[in-house]
């Protein structure tokens, strides 16, 4: 690919894949990491993260060479596209990114950049931890027993993108070919319909599942939930929890991992899990948004079709303070598309307010994928160390006594002066 329209860096190195299968990376010092710093307070937080990363990054002898690529509206400023062929192109070929909230029009328009991106790259697995950090002002009584990380799977479902315009010439095909092809003759009410399409694969579960079951085995967690509405479409989300159960039963020694038994029905606190096995159960999406509140400390890793997860992991973010510090990555076979939870929230943008730790922390998820654990760590600690000494972005300060309002570079500022105390 020819980056004609891009500055590419020519100080760094890329980053490659070791093995012939393309699973293992081979990360450079000085690697190239290209970031798209996104729309609405995209302008703000990005540059923010990229300070701070940079930075935590020289703090332990690296050094990052950013190649900023473009999506949104900056893209159609600068193209008059919305997702240039460069900019996938760019994170396909150096196999990790960071990238700020992009805008999705409801309703008419063009389609969401974002699950364009992770269906091209098949960026299959969406990872969110949600932990609680000290100082943060959560609604929750005992905020801390929150630490769980969320496997949303991130390229079919009803996102798939497959669904027709009501009044459409395809739609009513669609409508003819269920109603008497395939009997459903009088499900759909007559007038205008929408229709969409939502497809659970064997292989769009299976990966999934088997990404939570590892990162539960590398990350000595003990549990991984599998949520889902399979009592109501059974063909769908109850054949992604048959297929995860499978991965568990067939895939993995019983002594490392085990399925646990009746767990739709009956909660699981019980059964003693052996040191260092993990047990995949099951439970229903709508009741676990009131485990999540109830029983927070029960869950650990959770994996889930599309739909659950948009939904489960921003209710998980509310629950340790909001959608400022809640961060997120994309992972494929040996690529890594690190994005804060939160979108655009155009309000604000451009206003040097916003909170950046939510795409730092995304940042940071990034630097443990690339084995840079201590950069990772490094990034966590300073922006623990900040908002625990009470110097905080707006949303954070209207929750909380006493604190100081920073504004989204003295935050970036501070985060930087922290990991140089720290490192
Ligand atoms: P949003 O996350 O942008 O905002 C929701 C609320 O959270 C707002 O009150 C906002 O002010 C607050 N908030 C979010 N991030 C914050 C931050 N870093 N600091 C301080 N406050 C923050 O959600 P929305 O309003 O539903 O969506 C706005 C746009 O973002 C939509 O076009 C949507 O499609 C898009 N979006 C993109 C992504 C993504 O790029 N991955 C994710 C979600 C939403």
């Amino acid at each position: 690919m020819s980056y004609d329209r891009v500055e590419v860096p020519d100080d760094g190195e890329k980053i490659t894949a070791s093995d012939a299968e393309g699973q293992e990376l081979d990360v450079p010092e000085n690697p190239i990491i290209p970031v798209i710093h996104g729309d609405g307070i995209g302008k703000d937080v990005g540059p923010a993260a990229q300070q701070i990363l940079s930075a935590a990054a020289e703090a332990t002898g690296r050094n990052i060479s950013w190649m900023r690529v473009y999506a949104g509206e900056t893209a159609r400023e600068k193209y008059d596209e919305n997702l240039p062929d460069e900019t996938v192109e760019a994170i396909r070929e150096h196999r990790v990114a960071l990238k700020g909230p992009l805008t999705t029009p409801v309703g008419a328009g063009f389609r969401s950049l974002n699950v364009a991106l992770r269906q091209t790259l098949d960026l299959y697995a969406n990872v969110r931890p949600t932990y609680y950090l000290d100082g943060v002002p959560s609604p929750m009584k005992s905020p801390e027993e929150m630490d769980m990380v969320t496997f949303r799977e991130n390229t079919e479902d009803v996102y798939a993108g497959i669904e027709w315009e009501a009044g459409t010439d395809e739609v009513e095909q669609v409508r003819d070919f269920v109603e008497q092809d395939m009997g459903f003759d009088s499900t759909i009410h007559e007038g205008p319909v929408g229709i969409g399409i939502k497809p659970i694969t064997e292989k769009g579960s299976k990966r999934l599942v088997r990404e939570a079951i590892d990162y539960a085995l590398e990350h000595d967690r003990d549990k991984v939930t599998l949520v889902h509405k399979g009592n109501i479409m059974k063909f769908t989300e109850g054949q992604f929890s048959e297929w995860g159960m499978e991965v568990a039963d067939e895939e993995y020694p019983d002594e490392e991992v085990f399925a646990a038994p009746d767990s739709l029905w009956e909660t699981q606190e019980d059964i003693d899990i052996p040191e260092g096995a993990v047990m995949v159960e099951e439970r229903l999406a709508d009741a676990m948004l009131q485990w999540m509140q109830l029983r927070t400390d029960e869950f650990d890793v959770m994996a889930m079709p599309n739909l659950n997860g948009d939904y489960l992991s921003d209710a998980a973010g509310a629950q340790i303070g909001g959608l400022g510090i809640a961060p997120g990555a994309n992972f494929g076979d040996a690529r890594c598309l690190a994005e804060p939870v939160h979108g655009s929230a155009p309000k604000r943008a451009g206003q040097d307010q916003a909170n950046p730790s939510a795409i730092t922390l995304s940042g940071a998820l990034m630097f443990d994928y690339i084995g840079w654990e201590d950069a990772a760590q490094l990034v966590k600690d300073a922006v623990e160390e900040t908002i625990s000494s009470g110097k905080v972005t707006y949303d954070l300060e209207r929750n909380l006594e006493d604190a100081e309002k920073l504004s989204t570079s003295e935050y970036a500022d501070e985060v930087v002066s922290n990991i140089e105390k720290l490192s």
